[in-house]
């Protein structure tokens, strides 16, 4: 059974969709005045993963992902370049549409833009004002807070918090100063102006998921995501006047996502660790390392994005990818798979039941470098037949279609561990051995494969005096180590005595 923490109920609830087998979405998507950050990124991909697995769980999903191409921002933006809105706005909604494809994100069954749903908007805006809960002001409509007695409700704050009467036309504000929003702004010089039939002007922010959700998903739909700083104001305010109008509850789950800190501090463009998606991917990185960071700290919590930590998403990919080379490398193992098939079930159960838990990927993930960890000794023993390597390739498969980032296999050379079939190293080899293996002590592959990582590190940092004395080091103990492209592959050499 799926669970979810709903931030409406501050519990973790079990999930039911409205209609049974069908999971009605929709994500706050991206205002299109810049390039989205990686801040944006983490919380796409974590909706991504969210869709991913329901569908994996044999729901259909249908997704609505909005693009805010008109607020306060964008107009500011266009207007100093002297730009159209739509002019304005089109670059960067094709930059954001190529990056989701980069980063393997399914995408949305619509995309609607804000510009295109105005009469939506006045339509909703009409039944507001003729129920009582919103007024006209200076040519602007503003929602009435204190006609709406579940305001807060989301966002959890005091009822005495609220200061009806006093209003405001930011479309992004803080909790402190709560007041009545703007529906629909009047006409102001520079500003974009729609003839309507509440009178000319433009939306506000809020008005426009209210209005695209119901548009798309009907008035009561399954799950509405986004981070948690769209809390307060945004879906406040989205509840207030969808259910205001509408007379019936607006969404059941909402899921929020923590913030991403770059080296423990906030991002911000003027402490120079504010990165794009593009700015990453121009250091070498492959998209999907981004993406197996992005997802990888549980989404609750807040996930401190560093190069290191980058380093250790590559690191861990390059071992599941290692690990599919060797499956993809068994000709015939020698084992029937009686031992292998309860290990593949375990992980299967274990993957799904980590997700089921409010999308626990840690727990999710742990069980995938469990089997690795458990399966790796039998493969360099020889012990897992084809057909049971076979079911394994078959299970990260299947486990992919959630998590999106599979490495393809990492190919050995010789196809076989030297070490099981006695083939000594080669003379060259041989040189420049100066100990015995059976002198050292016999490393667990764990610890072959930090040593690996801590090379692959020096090589970056371009310390090539450390990573040359590591692979000597390895060698010695009898660990060759082979350069692939895309990685780094490992065997055990008997070598030959001095
Ligand atoms: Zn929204």
């Amino acid at each position: 059974m799926i669970r979810f923490h709903n931030t409406l109920s501050g519990k973790v609830e079990a999930f039911e969709p409205v209609a049974p087998g069908l999971v009605k979405l929709y994500t706050c998507g991206p205002t299109v005045y810049d390039f989205p950050h990686i801040g944006n990124w983490r919380a796409y991909v974590f909706e991504d993963l969210l869709k991913r697995f329901l569908i994996f769980s044999g729901y259909k999903v249908t997704h609505v992902m909005n693009l805010t191409d008109v607020d306060d921002k964008t107009i500011r933006g266009a207007k100093a370049k002297g730009v159209g809105l739509e002019e304005y706005t089109r670059p960067f909604i094709e930059a954001f549409k190529k990056d989701l494809e980069t980063l393997n994100i399914l995408p949305a069954d619509h995309y609607p833009r804000a510009t295109g749903h105005i009469q939506e908007m006045v339509d909703i805006i009409k039944v507001l004002l003729e129920k009582g809960f919103a007024y006209k002001k200076d040519g602007s409509i503003y929602f009435a807070i204190a006609k709406f007695p579940a305001y807060g409700r989301l966002s959890k704050f005091n009822l005495e918090d609220l200061r009806p009467g006093s209003r405001g036309d930011a479309d992004e504000y803080e909790k402190e100063s709560v007041h009545d929003f703007a529906l629909w702004k009047a006409p102001k010089e520079g500003e974009p102006v729609w003839e309507t039939e509440i009178g000319p002007g433009r939306p506000g922010w809020h008005i426009e998921c209210s209005a695209m959700s119901s548009k798309y998903l009907g008035r009561t739909f399954d799950i509405h995501c986004g981070g948690v700083d769209n809390i307060f104001p945004h879906h406040e305010n989205e509840i207030a006047q969808s259910e205001a109008a509408s007379g019936v509850k607006f969404v059941n789950f909402w899921l929020h996502c923590h913030h991403l800190v770059v080296d423990g501090e906030k991002m911000a463009k003027s402490k120079g660790n504010f990165y794009t998606l593009e700015d990453i991917l121009s250091k070498g990185y492959d998209p999907r390392e981004v993406r197996f960071l992005l997802l990888s700290t549980h989404y609750r919590k807040m996930l401190n994005f560093t190069f290191e930590a980058l380093e250790q998403a590559k690191a861990a990919r390059q071992r599941i990818g290692n690990f599919l080379g060797e499956l993809k490398d068994v000709t015939n193992g020698t084992a029937e798979t009686a031992e292998v098939l309860p290990l593949i079930e375990t992980a299967r159960e274990g993957f799904v039941t980590g997700l089921e838990d409010d999308l626990n990927i840690s727990e999710s993930m742990a069980v995938i470098f469990s089997l690795i960890k458990s399966l790796n000794p039998l493969l360099s023993r020889g012990e897992v037949s084809k057909s049971a390597a076979q079911k394994v390739l078959d299970l990260f498969s299947s486990l992919d279609e959630v998590l999106a980032i599979k490495p393809s296999p990492i190919r050995s050379a010789s196809g076989k561990i030297a070490a099981l079939t006695g083939v000594s190293a080669t003379g060259a080899v041989g040189t420049v051995v100066k100990k015995q293996p059976s002198d050292m002590p016999n490393r667990l592959d764990s610890e072959i494969q930090e040593r690996i990582e801590a090379r692959q590190k020096a090589r970056a940092d371009k310390d090539f005096a450390l990573a040359d004395a590591i692979r000597k080091e390895l060698l010695a103990e009898g660990i060759l180590l082979e350069d692939t492209k895309d990685s780094v592959r490992w065997k055990k050499i008997v070598l030959p005595r001095t």
